[in-house]
């Protein structure tokens, strides 16, 4: 009898929702419940590609009818495979991509599905730009619930301090709108809360006029690295908040390890060409691909990484790069493990610094330089000492951390990294908006903020 009504059940729910509601052994079903990092092999119940609202709806209240767990799934990237989960209902967002300008008021709404190469096209095709992740594939959805490091953050912030509004399912399956004036806890939790207080549906963000910006990366050779990091930390500390810079140290396709610094500038480009102008003076680079370009162009400064790799990312954001700090990251540069690999500092700075850290849910925002060793290899490999050389680094830049930030925390990150990535005033807050709203759990796949009473 029991199987007969959860047949029915599932009937039921599969004829209400509008998208498709895929199970263990369709084809399509394979594709769906893969996320960005090849090491994660999780098998969802059910994957519920949602179509609009009214189908996350129905797929929240059958979950929590029948005490599945939800997991979200907006572009996938997750490092720790937070997009994606064993047993429970996944909401998959990937049928929903669409984003919508409006240009005389300079915002747009997007789909949860949407990754920043939807978003920055159809913004970029009207001269706006917001903050976003600077590989296309990367969901917005994530990556705005989580913070948002960008090209553009010294001059408007973290992406998620340019988030406006957002349509939201609760765990109890109620549609509500939140902003500054409707539900404003609930607006402080998502940014930078991640995915713990429900299903984000549509996200509304304030756009920037940008033309046309001087941007590039130049690419010194593996024994200017060291002096390439010095450059890098010292511009990154005196930058003005259109200039900002990443570094990345990383193996060129034609074998070469070269030590890299990434500058957009958002201001005119003659002013550009004067504050660049430093980058490039470490002696000849291997390549100086700094120039005049269009944002769509600029997102495409770093390379995408395939689907399918393994991944193991570690770091921490830090309030300053001590000289152990560059030793440590010179160290874990002469010991990469793969061709694959990367290390990535970005440089928060400018607006992201002059936000009041108690407006919004994202922990740390006086840090100066987010430090990540990027672990990425061949699915036949063994990841073992990938994954220990990714573990050195981030041990040894841990005397400078006050935490990791919240979107790169592997799968592996235990309660206290969590809590530490917030503070524990912050976590605090978190915790009884959470008690509020998923008293349950429901939405667990995350960097999880536990319901008081699940404690
Ligand atoms: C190659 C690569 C490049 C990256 N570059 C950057 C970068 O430049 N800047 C930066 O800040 N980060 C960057 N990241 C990290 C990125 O922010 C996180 O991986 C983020 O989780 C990706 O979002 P997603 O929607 O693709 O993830 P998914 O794996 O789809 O989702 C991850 C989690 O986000 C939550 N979530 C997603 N969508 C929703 C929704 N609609 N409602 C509620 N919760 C939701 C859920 O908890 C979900 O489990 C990068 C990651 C990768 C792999």
């Amino acid at each position: 009898m029991s199987t007969l009504v959860q047949d029915d059940a599932l009937t039921a729910f599969a004829d209400e929702l509008r998208g498709p509601l895929l199970t263990p052994g369709m084809e399509a079903y394979e594709a769906a419940r893969r996320v960005f990092n090849g090491m994660i092999d999780r098998h969802p119940a059910l994957i519920a590609q949602c179509l609009g609202a009214s189908d996350v709806k129905v797929a929240v209240d059958y979950a929590r009818a029948h005490d599945l767990p939800v997991a979200i799934r907006g572009g996938g990237h997750n490092v720790a495979g937070h997009g994606t989960c064993d047993g429970g209902v996944l909401i998959d967002f990937s049928r929903m991509r669409t984003a919508r300008v409006d240009v005389e008021a300079q915002t747009v709404r997007a789909d949860p599905g949407c990754t920043w190469t939807d978003f920055d096209t159809e913004t970029a095709a009207e001269g706006l730009a917001t903050t976003g992740g600077t590989v296309g594939s990367t969901g917005i959805g994530g990556l705005t619930l989580g913070g948002g490091l960008g090209f553009l953050m010294g001059a408007y912030g973290l992406t998620c301090d340019n988030l406006l509004s957002a349509d939201l399912v609760t765990a109890d399956g109620k549609l509500l709108t939140v902003s500054d004036r409707a539900n404003p806890d609930l607006f402080w939790g998502i940014r930078g809360g991640g995915g713990n207080f429900g299903v984000v549906t549509s996200f509304e963000y304030r756009l920037h006029p940008i033309d046309t910006l001087l941007a590039g990366l130049v690419l010194y050779p593996a024994d200017s690295a060291r002096e390439a990091l010095k450059l890098f930390r010292a511009t990154s500390m005196e930058s003005p908040d259109e200039l900002s810079c990443a570094f990345a140290m990383i193996t060129l396709p034609d074998g070469p390890k070269v030590a890299a610094i990434a500058a957009c500038f958002s201001g005119p480009i003659s002013d550009g060409e004067r504050l660049v102008a430093p980058l490039r003076s470490l002696g000849p680079p291997v390549d100086d691909g700094i120039r005049p370009m269009r944002y769509p162009e600029v997102q495409r400064t770093f390379a995408e990484i395939p689907f399918g790799l393994h991944n193991y990312w570690k770091g921490h954001l830090i309030r300053e790069m001590a000289d152990d700090v560059v030793d440590a990251t010179m160290e874990a540069f002469e010991t990469m493990t793969s061709e694959h690999a990367a290390i990535l500092i970005e440089a928060p700075h400018g607006a992201v610094h002059r936000v009041p850290p108690e407006s919004t849910a994202f922990g740390q925002r006086d840090a100066r330089f987010n430090a990540s060793a990027l672990a990425i290899w061949e699915p036949s490999e063994d990841g073992d000492r990938h994954v220990a050389w990714t573990r050195r680094y981030a041990d040894a830049v841990l005397p400078f951390a006050s935490g990791g930030y919240i979107n790169y925390l592997g799968d592996d990150a235990s309660a206290d990294d969590v809590r530490a990535a917030y503070g524990a005033a912050r976590f605090q807050r978190l915790t009884e908006l959470k008690t509020k709203y998923d008293p349950t759990n429901l939405f667990r796949f995350n960097q999880n903020i536990k319901p008081a009473a699940a404690e």
